[in-house]
C-alpha cells in the first residue's frame, strides 16, 4: 500500500468517527423539543393536600446517590444515558415501603433493574429496583419472594401506603446496595426529587398547623418528561 493511499485510508476513518459522532451526538443527547418536560401543575397530579399520607420509601436512608435525568453511562465511556429515576443509597436488607397505596402491576428479575416491583396508583406507576429476592411462579401467580425478609408479594395484589414491600439489595446492574425509585405519570417519566420535595414541603405546613394546604401554598411543579422508552436504571 502506498504513502498516499494509507493517508486517504486515515482521512476516511477520520471522516466517518466524526461523522459517527455527529450521529450518536445527535441521537443521544436530549433535544430541546424532546427533553422539555411539560408541565403539570401539581394540583392537577395530585389534590392539594393528598401527599400528606405519602410515604418515604426507605426505612434507613443514607442519601442519593444519582439524580434522575441524562447522566454518563454508569458503566463508563462517552455515552449519555438517561437515568429514569432517583438513586437512594441505604444498608443491605434494610426495608423499603410502599410509597402510596396501589396494586401490584407487575414483579420481575431478569433485567439491569434487578429483582423489583412495580406498583400502579391511579395515573401513578411506581418502580422499585434491585431489591432482594426473586420472583416465583406458585399456582400460576407470579410472586416476589425474599424468604429472608419476610416478604411474598403477588402481581396483582393490593398494598398499602407504607407497606414493606421488600428489601434493598443488589440485584441487576449495582455497584452497591441502593434503591432506585422510579415515576411515571401517566407513562412519562417524573423526577422523584421533585415529588419528595412536595411531600415534604406539605408535611412540614401541615405540621406548622395548616389543616389544608392550597395550590399556592404548593411550590414544586410536576414536570413530566417526555421520555417514554427504556432507560438506565
Ligand atoms: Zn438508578
Amino acid at each position: 500500500m502506498s504513502m498516499r493511499q494509507k493517508k486517504a485510508l486515515v482521512y476516511g476513518a477520520t471522516l466517518l468517527t466524526i461523522g459517527l459522532s455527529l450521529v450518536s451526538l445527535i441521537t443521544i443527547l436530549p433535544k430541546p423539543e424532546v427533553a422539555g418536560a411539560r408541565e403539570v401543575k401539581s394540583n392537577k397530579a395530585n389534590s392539594s393536600n393528598a401527599w400528606l399520607a405519602a410515604s418515604f420509601p426507605v426505612e434507613n436512608f443514607q442519601g442519593y446517590t444519582s439524580a434522575f435525568g441524562y447522566r454518563r453511562s454508569a458503566t463508563g465511556g462517552s455515552n449519555w444515558e438517561f437515568h429514569g429515576g432517583l438513586d437512594i443509597a441505604a444498608p443491605q436488607g434494610s426495608y423499603i415501603r410502599n410509597w402510596w397505596a396501589g396494586r401490584v402491576l407487575k414483579v420481575g428479575d431478569r433485567n439491569a433493574c434487578g429483582t423489583h416491583i412495580i406498583i400502579k396508583s391511579g395515573t401513578w406507576e411506581h418502580t422499585y429496583c434491585h431489591m432482594e429476592g426473586n420472583v416465583e411462579v406458585i399456582s400460576g401467580r407470579r410472586y416476589l419472594v425474599d424468604r429472608a425478609g419476610g416478604i411474598q408479594i403477588a402481581e396483582g395484589q393490593n398494598i398499602p401506603t407504607g407497606y414493606r414491600i421488600g428489601r434493598v439489595g443488589m440485584t441487576g446492574r449495582t455497584t452497591g446496595p441502593h434503591l432506585h425509585w422510579g415515576l411515571k405519570y401517566d407513562t412519562n417519566y417524573v423526577d422523584p426529587a421533585m415529588v419528595l420535595r412536595e411531600m415534604f414541603s406539605q408535611q412540614q405546613i401541615a405540621r406548622r398547623g395548616g389543616s389544608t394546604i392550597n395550590a399556592q401554598q404548593s411550590q414544586v411543579v410536576i414536570q413530566e418528561s417526555a421520555t417514554t422508552g427504556d432507560s438506565g436504571y
